[in-house]
Formats: C-alpha cells, sequence, structure tokens
C-alpha cells in the first residue's frame, strides 16, 4: 500500500477546482476567547451537496478512464457520500446508481434521486445494498467509489488541508472530524507535509468511534453500532482497511471522543453563537473546545465538515437545554 502523498493532494486540488467551493476560513472571536488561542473556522459545511464529501467524490469521478466512465459508478451509502457521488458523476455525464436497504428514510432517497442517480432499493441492511454493489460491478462492469478507503477520496478529502494551511499558515493545531479516516488522512497528510509541527486531533463521538477502538487495537476491529447525533461518523473501518487505518495510526497526534450532550452543546452554540447551521458530525471540533476535551496549542484551525441535519432534530436541539446524555434520543 502506498500512501497518499503531497503531490497526489496536489494534483487533486488541480483536478477538482471548477467542480467544488473553495470554502471560506473565518476568526472565531467567541471560540478564541473561550481556548485562550485564536480559533478559526473552516466552513466547509457549505460546500455543494452540504458536506466535504463532494471533493473526494469528485476526484474519484474525474480521475475514470473514459471506458470506466462510459459504464458507470455505484455506492451504497445513503448519507453524505451517496450524495456527493450523484452530483459529481451528474457533472461529468456518468451514470450513477447508489444502492440502499427498504429501510431508508423518504427523503434522503428523495434528494439522492433529486440529484440524478439511479436508485436501486435492495434488502433490509446496509449489508444487502452492498451486495447490489458487488454485483453491478461483477456483472455490470460499474466502478465502485468507497467513502473513505481508496487514495483518490483521500487525496480529494486532502485538499481542504492544503486550504486550511494557506488560510492559516501558522496553525499550530487542526481539529477534524473521524469516522473511516479518509478526511482525516487527507487532511493530515497535506498539512503535515506542509508544517510537520502542525498536530492534527481527530474528534469522534464516544458512541461506535470504530477508527479510535481500532487504532488503540494495533489493527481494524469491528464496532456496534449505536445511535448518535452524529450519524455521519457512524459505521466501521472495514476489517479489510487498505488505506486509511496506517494513515491515521501514523499521522494524526490524538483522539477525542464526545458525549452526546457535548456534541448538542456543539451543534447549539454554532448556531447561537456562530450563526451556522451544521450536523452533529459537523459540530464535533467545536464541542470538543466547548467541552475542554482538547489541549490547543497556538493558532487552531477548526473544521465544520457538513450541514445535513433534519430541520426537526436541528429545531429540537437548538430549543433543549439538555445537560446529560440519558435526555437524548437522536
Ligand atoms: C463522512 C463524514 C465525516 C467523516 O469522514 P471520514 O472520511 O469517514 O472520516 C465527517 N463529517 C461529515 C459531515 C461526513 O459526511
Amino acid at each position: 500500500m502506498k500512501p497518499v502523498t503531497l503531490s497526489d493532494i496536489q494534483a487533486a486540488r488541480l483536478r477538482i477546482a471548477d467542480k467544488i467551493e473553495r470554502t471560506a476560513t473565518v476568526r472565531s472571536a467567541s471560540l478564541s476567547e473561550i481556548a485562550g488561542v485564536p480559533v478559526s473556522l473552516k466552513l466547509e459545511h457549505r460546500q455543494t451537496t452540504g458536506s466535504f464529501k463532494l471533493r473526494g467524490a469528485s476526484n474519484a469521478v474525474a480521475l475514470l478512464s473514459p471506458d470506466e466512465k462510459s459504464r458507470g459508478v455505484v455506492a451504497a451509502s445513503t448519507g453524505n457520500h451517496g450524495r456527493a457521488l450523484a452530483h459529481a458523476a451528474k457533472l461529468e455525464g456518468v451514470r450513477a446508481v447508489i444502492c440502499m436497504s427498504r429501510l431508508v428514510p423518504d427523503n434522503k432517497l428523495a434528494e439522492i434521486r433529486r440529484l440524478g442517480a439511479d436508485i436501486r432499493i435492495v434488502g433490509d441492511s446496509q449489508d444487502d445494498a452492498q451486495q447490489e454493489v458487488d454485483r453491478l460491478v461483477r456483472d455490470e462492469n460499474m466502478t465502485m467509489v468507497p467513502p473513505f478507503d481508496h487514495p483518490a477520496v483521500i487525496a480529494g478529502q486532502g485538499t481542504i488541508g492544503l486550504e486550511m494551511i494557506e488560510a492559516v499558515p501558522t496553525a499550530g493545531t487542526v481539529l477534524v472530524q473521524l469516522s473511516g479516516g479518509g478526511l482525516a488522512a487527507g487532511i493530515a497528510a497535506a498539512v503535515k507535509s506542509i508544517s510537520p509541527a502542525t498536530r492534527i486531533i481527530g474528534v469522534s463521538m464516544q458512541r461506535g468511534a470504530a477508527m479510535k477502538a481500532s487504532i488503540d487495537a494495533g489493527k481494524p476491529i469491528p464496532v456496534t453500532e449505536l445511535p448518535t447525533l452524529a450519524d455521519s461518523l457512524g459505521g466501521g473501518i472495514g476489517l479489510a482497511n487498505e488505506y486509511t487505518f496506517r494513515m491515521c495510526s501514523d499521522l494524526l497526534d490524538e483522539v477525542v471522543l464526545l458525549t452526546e450532550a457535548e456534541i448538542a452543546a456543539g451543534i447549539r452554540h454554532t448556531y447561537a453563537v456562530e450563526r451556522e447551521i451544521v450536523e452533529g458530525a459537523g459540530a464535533v471540533g467545536i464541542a470538543a473546545i466547548l467541552a475542554g476535551k482538547v489541549r490547543l496549542e497556538g493558532e487552531t484551525v477548526v473544521l465544520l465538515s457538513g450541514r445535513n441535519i433534519g430541520m426537526g432534530l436541528h429545531r429540537s436541539i437548538i430549543c433543549a437545554t439538555w445537560t446529560n446524555d440519558e435526555e437524548i434520543n437522536p
């Protein structure tokens, strides 16, 4: 396995430049005061499709051969990756098939259909959906674009790291969401290549943090998936993980885990003070600062990774004053 390098990420940046937004990095007065160091927010939740996943998906689609493009791409994600792949494929005139189980809520299904993808509904679980993906790869020669464990996807997400270090060249600490690790691996590879002393801290939820458990175990291990406000951070890293496990093990300086109440407080602060709407996953960097769970050295950049949260759930979090985990049922 050859890890993703700075030159892969720089090439990805050129390849996707006209397909994605270069999102802003802005200083947060309130968080700077709370943290005692200058804190900036990378507003990637404003990316087209509502999350950074468009960067990796766009890079992966752009790297397909003409032959592969003619046969189309396929994935089993119903969340932000599914949206991003549907959008990226449509832009290139490539057919996208998104496979999902019968249990997927109508609003998620409608959004992916609106973005122009073919939807294949199979079985009652994500595993059944993945089997249909495998069948389409086998029988119809389609190309699977996975959500994180793929060099082109990691390089695409890494372009965020280039933008962060250009906006804040003296950054001492970067806070980044951690689930399958495509995001954290890409950003860490970019930032550490340019600024080796910058610390990269991964942030996840306590409920089912697969990468943290795997790093601690020294190999990819399965975790029980639990409902969480940070739903985009759920799921395993794959027992046959090829890229992100090694890169995250090598490049992350620390991983911190948050309770549901801490994540809710992050969403609330982001809305009430920063005036931004983020989903649970998008808020974990801010939440980690508010919870005092990270030691920040020097100027700090915090990633807001996505904004795809149901309005009803968002409103209930904003209006509530939860103080402990038992009161929260996402
Ligand atoms: C996918 C996702 C993440 C985590 O990215 P990984 O590459 O799986 O670690 C974080 N935030 C949002 C909003 C996401 O959609």
